[in-house]
């Protein structure tokens, strides 16, 4: 285990280099709210923000709206790609999550290279959480903390920072890094005690039962009230689908210029919640009904792509945006969980 210490007048200066020969983007502060962004300097990262208003890992490897290609009449077309490399810098825990899941869906079946090019020019330091969120529910679903998934791990541990490299990428960033020292056994029973208090700190909403069992409880809930009594007041405004870690599905279009000579073809996040996201030809559209969008969200983190990705843990990392997000307070997967684990209960 490679696991330095560094102070954090060092890291400053350590960020300040980064900085000067590549692109690292980190959280910063936006009023009294967070968002990750390119940063200019080390003072601007916040690496004790509570929660960023939209996740990183689908801000930088699958854009809100992203040009796949351009065109031309007559049939010559070019692939548009983004080459830069760039670090990602205090991504917490709950999104390292969303985002390796991410990977696992994005190189299944039909590679997915302009995502998987993204991914592999980005170095990841995730960050321990330092301040947590008035919602956020990670510890219940298994992600308050990681062992893999990153290049570097930061832990703040009071006067200074232990880095742990997770990859040879991490490895060669951690190299650059100066005045770091090993981390001592008493450095490391620090970071110990910082991942325990978090297993309890994150956990603003509690599920009852183990986040393993959804997808065997949702097995006995497709005809369960809840869906109805839940979405009776859903606007359908698809809020929770746009600040969610693990929503991933978007529209392809093709937006053609007034030449009608020359094109772009262009790919932009959508949302199940949304009217119209299941319609098809012929104006078919299978799940018109607001009871059944909001059931296949639930049914989607809860099972399908735990399922597809044969991960244990679920498609809700417990980030709590969509509780933030959901005018009238009924987005909560716990809150839905719960009811359903209550009535149905083990078996
Ligand atoms: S469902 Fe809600 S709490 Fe779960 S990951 Fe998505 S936004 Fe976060
Ligand atoms: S559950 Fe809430 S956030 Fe999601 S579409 Fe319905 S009203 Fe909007």
């Amino acid at each position: 285990m490679n696991v330095k210490k560094i102070s954090k007048s060092a890291f400053t200066s350590f960020v300040d280099e980064l900085i000067s020969k590549q692109k690292v983007i980190g959280a910063q502060a936006k009023g009294d709210r967070f968002e990750f962004e390119q940063l200019e300097s080390a003072n601007q990262l916040r690496l004790d923000y509570d929660v960023t208003l939209r996740p990183p890992n689908r801000k930088y490897f699958l854009p809100p709206v992203e040009t796949l290609l351009t065109y031309e009449v007559g049939g010559s077309y070019q692939s548009v790609s983004d080459s830069t490399e760039f670090i990602l810098l205090g991504i917490h825990p709950y999104d390292l999550e969303a985002l390796n899941q991410m990977d696992l869906i994005f190189e299944q079946d039909n590679c997915d290279s302009h995502y998987m090019k993204r991914r592999n020019n980005a170095t990841i330091i995730a960050c321990d959480v330092v301040t947590p969120s008035r919602d956020v529910f990670a510890a219940s679903m298994g992600t308050a903390t990681v062992k893999s998934g990153f290049d570097v791990l930061l832990t703040d541990i009071g006067d200074s920072y232990l880095m742990e490299s997770g990859s040879p990428k991490g490895d060669k960033l951690l190299a650059k890094a100066k005045g770091t020292a090993d981390a001592t056994a008493e450095d490391l029973e620090k970071r110990q005690k910082v991942w325990n208090e978090n297993q309890n700190r994150l956990n603003k909403h509690k599920l009852n039962c183990d986040y393993s069992y959804l997808h065997k409880l949702l097995e006995r809930a497709y005809s369960h009230p809840v869906w109805e009594e839940k979405a009776k007041t859903c606007f359908s405004c698809g809020s929770c689908n746009q600040v969610c870690p693990t929503c991933y599905c978007f529209n392809v279009q093709d937006d053609v210029n007034w030449d009608f000579v020359k094109g772009k073809r262009q790919r932009a996040w959508d949302g199940c919640l949304l009217d119209g996201f299941t319609k098809v030809a012929g104006e078919h559209e299978f799940r018109k009904k607001r009871a059944d969008r909001f059931r296949h969200r639930l049914y989607r983190k809860g099972k399908y792509v735990p399922e597809k990705i044969s991960s244990k843990i679920p498609a809700c990392v417990g980030c709590g945006r969509c509780v933030h997000a959901c005018l009238p307070d009924i987005a909560n997967p716990v809150n839905v969980y719960n009811r359903l684990f209550d009535d149905l209960g083990l078996r």
